[in-house]
């Protein structure tokens, strides 16, 4: 068996440069891989010969039809793009990300399924490779071939690595569990705004480089679609003003939201204050940190 964590990812900067002909948008962003993690498990399956059998402990995503599931997509493209002949195999998916979330919990999966098959395989596809493999995915996939810290653009799919050695924030992340805000539809809200405007990742970058207090960097977080879905969504704009009076000065909405993101250091009496303010009833509260990698093969504890 092969079990392999997933990382999850917060955008740092998301800035929405203006639409394409090919219907996405161009953007810049900052992405960072963070230590919330699904987990992918995978078994030969020697009676169901060139097939693949996913299951999934999440009760939203086993109600779906599974093959739409980006993790069966990855085996489907990987066989096709190669030629090689499938292989049989049993994958589990244990899901810890939240779903529809904007912290990239499907790209995550997709990517590490590609990373395990070509491991599997022993296809040996160069990473140029499965990064035009993993852009056929989706604009997130490509960033979780390597994770920790990257700055995109074009779709999203375009990466520049950077290098951060010494980066380790302390996040809460903070999703409401009644709001469930799709892809599409933020893109597309955003579209209907009709404004661009072009910002700079670099004072983030250099912040990111340098700083060790997290004030520093959060003058320079910025994600574009708050805007719109604070507005579409004034509850979200509430719990905003909660994380303020816990003393996270710029909480961050990750990706195409809804989730929020607060720097804000793991001590036992900060979780005891956030799970007041956000209880379980109502809100996903996972505590993490900035992670230096992408997917991470679980050890087995002897
Ligand atoms: O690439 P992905 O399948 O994740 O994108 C989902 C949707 O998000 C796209 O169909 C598009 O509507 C929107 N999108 C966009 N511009 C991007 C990335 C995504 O408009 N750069």
């Amino acid at each position: 068996m092969l079990c392999v964590n997933t990382p999850a990812k917060v955008n740092l900067f998301l800035n929405i440069r203006g639409p394409r002909e090919d219907g996405y948008h161009d953007l810049c962003m900052i992405m960072q891989a963070i230590t919330l993690f699904d987990t992918l498990s995978v078994w030969p399956n020697m009676e169901n010969k060139q097939q693949l059998t996913l299951t999934c402990d999440h009760p939203a995503l086993m109600q779906e039809d599974l093959a739409d599931n980006l993790v069966a997509k990855a085996y489907e493209l990987f066989f096709k793009w190669t030629e090689l002949p499938k292989l049989g195999l049993t994958v589990h998916l244990e899901k810890k990300i939240p779903v529809r979330a904007g912290l990239g919990g499907g790209s995550s999966d997709a990517a590490a399924m590609l990373q395990v098959l070509n491991e599997l395989t022993c296809a040996n596809l160069s990473y140029e490779e499965l990064r035009q493999m993993a852009t056929h995915l989706g604009s997130d996939v490509p960033f979780f071939l390597t994770g920790g810290t990257a700055l995109a653009k074009g779709r999203g799919e375009q990466l520049e690595p950077v290098y951060l050695p010494e980066l380790s924030l302390s996040l809460a992340i903070i999703k409401p569990r009644e709001i469930d805000v799709s892809t599409v539809a933020a893109y597309k809200s955003y579209r209907q705004q009709g404004h661009y405007e072009i910002r700079s990742p670099e004072k983030l970058l250099h912040a990111l480089g340098n700083a060790r207090i997290a004030t520093e960097i959060e003058a320079f977080l910025w994600n574009d679609f708050e805007s719109v879905l604070f507005e579409a969504y004034p509850a979200l704009a509430r719990y905003v003003a909660q994380m303020q009076t816990l003393g996270i000065s710029r909480p961050l909405m990750a990706g195409s939201g809804p989730t929020l993101v607060g720097l804000i250091e793991e001590t036992p009496e900060n979780r005891r204050i956030l799970a007041e303010y956000f209880p379980d009833s109502d809100f996903e509260v996972f505590w993490a940190c900035t992670h230096p990698a992408g997917m991470m093969p679980v050890v087995p504890v002897m």
